[in-house]
């Protein structure tokens, strides 16, 4: 169990609907499930969640629950025509409902104001990244733009406009009835797309409290707005996910491993979870063995500190959904072996006295060569900030809510199970021991550090490590 430090975040979809998939994705390594909100009907994704649930109750261990939102999307409009467009062509776009729409040939964009969104530095980049266009004008009502690189134009396609303004409402309406089931569902996490700025970010975490979620807030990578803001956002979410497909659609492909570096190292130094997503094993959709570039890009996130690496279409639609999980958790078992790990990605020591002592702690765990670190934690603070090092040693969190339990089930390195509160922290401590051993499989004599609040239950209160050996 405690083999494997990085976690796995698979998508469910058709894939995984039949008896028994849910089951063999645990059981070969998942952490957290993501119910992809851009696809599937409400009571699909109600469907979902519950029987994921079911399969982690089955299972008999925590798992995460990742609501992601599909944010603002916009699209083509459906009545596009098909057609080819060649370099250095001048196409005009605009919004739903224009008069001019059908009569001039301009290219209707399903959002009404378009026209507003765009600037004379932004370019628009249809579906995959082809065709590209740099905005030459805006006008009243219209953007001329003209193409980059040549590509076909169809109906429904995504467009993506870069330094857009911020017209587009950073949670939809739609998203807004997503996260209400998210919310009624159990969400441990929701994703937004195309967040642009941190306040995105707080407009999520607001709105989940006023719907009294306890889920923790990530905001995806995928726009070059948010990435130049990447510090400030860090600031505020309580992840982020390094979307590549929309970056690379928005920033161009070979910007991708860049910013994807640059954003695990930040996200880890700010002791933030980072989910490295989007077309890890691409080709398992299709064939039951990754290839070797695959592997290596697995091992590559994993290497950088990556909290978590994720499944999208491979799990969600693929023919090899349980396959895909094992190559996975095999490739980023082996990678762990790299040394670097424990060196580069690193998160920095706060300096509230709560971080101070779990660094102490992970000091100490390390330095004794001690079999875990065991840390009862109120809202899973306590077990973060440990994880934050990336050391080798297993942080074992032993959660008062399962919620918490659930959450901590993504972070780096940390195996959660839950606790009752004890009554004093003598008890507490006592009672930490034992769950360990059990939960973790540990033989009874292992010498191991416990840290933990000296008020059971109170968050931020960590001030207590112990050097003990399993009863
Ligand atoms: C991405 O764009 O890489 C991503 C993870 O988002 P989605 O799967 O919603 O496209």
């Amino acid at each position: 169990m405690l083999e494997r430090r990085t976690k796995i975040v698979a998508t469910l979809g058709p894939a995984t609907d039949p008896a028994g998939i849910l089951d063999g994705l645990i059981a070969a390594g998942v952490d957290c499930m993501r119910l992809n909100c851009s696809h599937g009907t409400p009571d699909e994704l109600s469907r979902r969640a519950r029987d994921a649930r079911a399969a982690a109750a089955r299972a008999g261990r925590p798992l995460a629950l990742l609501f992601d939102l599909q944010g603002p999307k916009l699209r083509l409009s459906a009545a596009t025509p098909v057609r080819k467009v060649e370099r250095g062509e001048r196409v005009v776009f605009v919004g739903a409902g224009s008069p001019t729409a059908a009569a001039d040939g301009s290219v209707v964009v399903d959002f009404p104001d378009f026209a507003v969104l765009a600037t004379e530095r932004s370019e628009l980049v249809i579906g995959d990244g082809v065709p590209r266009f740099a905005v030459e004008h805006v006008g009243p009502g219209e953007v001329v733009a003209r193409a980059l690189t040549p590509g076909a134009m169809s109906p429904r396609k995504g467009i993506n406009v870069t330094y857009a303004r911020p017209n587009l409402p950073a949670i939809t309406d739609k998203d807004a009835a997503d996260l209400a089931l998210a919310a009624e569902e159990g969400a441990d996490f929701v994703a937004l797309s195309f967040v642009r700025s941190a306040a995105d970010v707080e407009d999520l975490r607001d709105r989940l409290r006023a719907l009294g979620s306890p889920a923790r807030t990530i905001a995806k990578i995928e726009k070059v707005e948010a990435y130049s803001r990447l510090d400030e956002i860090l600031e505020v979410a309580d992840g982020v996910m390094v979307a590549r497909g929309d970056y690379g659609v928005e920033a161009g492909v070979a910007r991708v491993p860049l910013m994807q570096k640059d954003t695990i190292f930040r996200a880890v130094q700010h002791g933030k979870l980072v989910i490295t997503a989007t077309q890890m094993l691409e080709s398992m959709i299709h064939a039951p063995e990754p290839t070797r570039a695959e592997a290596a890009d697995v091992a590559n996130a994993v290497i950088d500190g990556t909290s978590a690496v994720m499944l999208s279409a491979e799990t969600g639609v693929g023919e090899y959904p349980v396959e895909a999980v094992r190559a996975m958790a095999e490739i980023a078992r082996v990678a762990e072996e790299a040394p670097e790990i424990h060196g580069r990605a690193r998160g920095q020591a706060g300096d509230t006295p709560a971080g101070l002592v779990a660094h102490a702690a992970v000091q100490l765990a390390e330095a004794l060569g001690a079999a875990a670190l065991v840390v009862p934690t109120s809202t899973g603070g306590g077990a973060r900030t440990c994880s934050k090092y990336r050391r080798r040693r297993p942080v074992i969190a032993l959660a008062h809510e399962l919620h918490v339990a659930n959450q901590l089930a993504v972070e780096w390195g940390v195996y959660p199970t839950s606790i009752d509160v004890a009554g004093s922290v003598e008890e507490l401590v006592e009672a930490a021991l034992l769950t360990a051993r059990d939960y973790a499989h540990l033989p009874s004599g292992s010498q191991v550090v416990i840290t933990a609040g000296r008020r059971t239950g109170t968050p931020g209160a960590t001030s207590l490590i112990m050097v003990r050996e399993l009863p």
